[in-house]
C-alpha cells in the first residue's frame, strides 16, 4: 500500500519509512506539500491539520490516496510538559537545534527542580482515500540528560536517555530508534486499527 506523508521534516520522513516498511506500507512524498500553520493544542488537532491539507492538495490534482501526519513533542515534567505541542517551534522559529536544546537543559536547571523526567509523544492522523480519519498515538517515557550525547537522530534525540537501553536518543542506531520510539508505537497502533477496520 502507498501511502503519502504530511511532512517536510527529513528525519521524521526517514523513520516513517523504515517504520512503516515491515507493515507493506510504503511511504510516498508529494513535494508540492507545504506544512501549514499548526493552529491546534492538541498533538491530534495538529496532526489533522497536516494530514487534511495534504489530502486536499492530492484531491485537487486528482489523485485518490491515503495520507499520514505525525505531530509529535517532547514533554518535560520539570517544565509542566513543555515544549510539548511547541516542540517544532521552542525558544523562536529561527532557533537552531543546538540553541532549542541548550535552551530546555538550561530551563531545567533554572526551575531547580531534580526531576529528571521526559517523554516523546506522537500523534498520527491518518486519512484514506474516501476521507475516514483515524487517529493513533504513542508514548516513550525516558529522562533529559544534563548535556548533549551522540550524533545521530534528530530534533531532541541527544537530550532524552531511554534507560532500557542506556542510551540517549541519538547514540541509537535507527534501527533500534525505530524499534522502541513514539512514532513506532504509533504506527503500530494505527496499522492495528487499519486492520480491523
Ligand atoms: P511537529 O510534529 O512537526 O510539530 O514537530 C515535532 C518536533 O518535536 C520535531 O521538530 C522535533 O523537534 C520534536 N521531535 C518529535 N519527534 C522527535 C524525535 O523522534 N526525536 C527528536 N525530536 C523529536
Amino acid at each position: 500500500m502507498r501511502v503519502y506523508a504530511a511532512t517536510k521534516n527529513p528525519g521524521k520522513l526517514r523513520e516513517l519509512r523504515e517504520i512503516a516498511a515491515p507493515y507493506g506500507i510504503a511511504i510516498e512524498t508529494w513535494d508540492a506539500y507545504a506544512d501549514p500553520e499548526e493552529t491546534a493544542d492538541s498533538y491530534a488537532g495538529n496532526a489533522a491539520i497536516k494530514a487534511r491539507a495534504l489530502h486536499g492538495q492530492l484531491a485537487a490534482a486528482g489523485v485518490r490516496a491515503p495520507v499520514l501526519a505525525d505531530d509529535s513533542g517532547l514533554e518535560i515534567s520539570a517544565l509542566g510538559g513543555r515544549p510539548g505541542v511547541h516542540s517544532a517551534r521552542y525558544a523562536g522559529a529561527h532557533a537552531t537545534w543546538p540553541e532549542r536544546r541548550a535552551e530546555i537543559l538550561r530551563e531545567v536547571a533554572a526551575s531547580g527542580s531534580e526531576d529528571r523526567g521526559a517523554r516523546f509523544v506522537c500523534v498520527v492522523c491518518y486519512i484514506d482515500a474516501a476521507g475516514a480519519e483515524i487517529y493513533a498515538e504513542g508514548i516513550v517515557g525516558g529522562e533529559l540528560t544534563r548535556d548533549e550525547r551522540g550524533e545521530l537522530g534528530f530534533g531532541y534525540d541527544p537530550i532524552f536517555y531511554e534507560p532500557s537501553e542506556h542510551a540517549t536518543f541519538a547514540q541509537l542506531s535507527e534501527k533500534q530508534k525505530n524499534s522502541i520510539s513514539h512514532r513506532a508505537k504509533a504506527v503500530h497502533e494505527l496499522v492495528g486499527k487499519l486492520e480491523t477496520s
